[in-house]
């Protein structure tokens, strides 16, 4: 796209954090890891607002029962691999995403190479034992995790920053009851947006991050808050390591 096509196409977000900021979004490297339906929300809105790249992992096929709330799909798509449904979404809505759709299992093994070269990672996950992976691989490789999580009309959102906020474990030690309950679109939406709203001022620089505090969505009564959020002594991921028991790794 021409330059002038490119202020024409931001010119409405430009005056938020000027052209050295929509400069910063083009320049950033995402990992989205979930294309359900938080990945949705955040795919759709980071790739509208001018992110130059997007890794998209997952490794399921698009089905009946996502339509609900997976946006990134429509019904023609269904027995298609997710990640290039939505690649081929991404790009009809913004070519110039560069978008990398990797169509893996999130393990330990895998983990390790999602990571490489990305400022930071987005959770679009529908389960903890593969958000744990994702907030120990952010500690190791020292990249901000965004944690989004949903749960009927409920949710919540924290942006985690090694070595300055909490992390993932502090908060939520072990895999909640919760978990893959029933969902409705609006809830992803809502806090799929907020996600890319934290990745947004993150790489731009603008306003104040979801830092050392957690964001509930409660849908039903309307309404918001947020809590605070502190490290844990007992956390296994950041806190103490059974090699160096004596060295935190990082300071609380
Ligand atoms: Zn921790």
């Amino acid at each position: 796209m021409s330059a002038e096509s490119l202020d024409a196409r931001y010119q409405r977000q430009i005056p938020l954090f000027g052209k050295e900021g929509q400069k910063k979004l083009k320049n950033a490297r995402i990992l989205l890891a979930g294309a359900g339906g938080l990945g949705s929300a955040i795919a759709m809105y980071l790739a509208a607002a001018g992110v130059g790249y997007i890794r998209i992992v997952d490794e399921d096929v698009v089905e009946t029962s996502n339509l609900n709330r997976q946006i990134l799909y429509r019904e023609t798509d269904i027995g298609s691999c997710k990640v290039e449904a939505a690649e081929k979404t991404i790009h009809a809505l913004n070519r110039d995403v560069d978008v990398d759709a990797v169509c893996r299992h999130i393990n330990e093994k895998s983990v390790g190479n999602l990571v490489q070269g990305v400022d930071m990672i987005l959770d679009g996950m529908d389960n903890f034992a593969a958000r744990y992976i994702l907030n120990r691989a952010g500690l190791d490789e020292k990249i901000p995790f965004i944690h989004g999580a949903v749960n009927g009309f409920y949710g919540q959102v924290t942006t985690l920053i090694p070595g300055v906020t909490p992390c993932l474990r502090c908060i939520i030690p072990t895999t909640p009851t919760w978990e893959k309950n029933a969902i409705i679109g609006v809830t992803c939406g809502a806090i799929g947006s907020i996600e890319a709203t934290e990745a947004i001022k993150y790489i731009t620089g603008t306003g104040e991050l979801l830092k050392n505090r957690l964001l509930l969505w409660d849908g039903l009564r309307g309404e918001s808050e947020s809590i605070q959020i502190v490290n844990s002594p007992e956390c296994t991921d950041c806190g103490f390591s059974e090699s160096e028991p004596d060295a935190r790794r990082f300071p609380v």
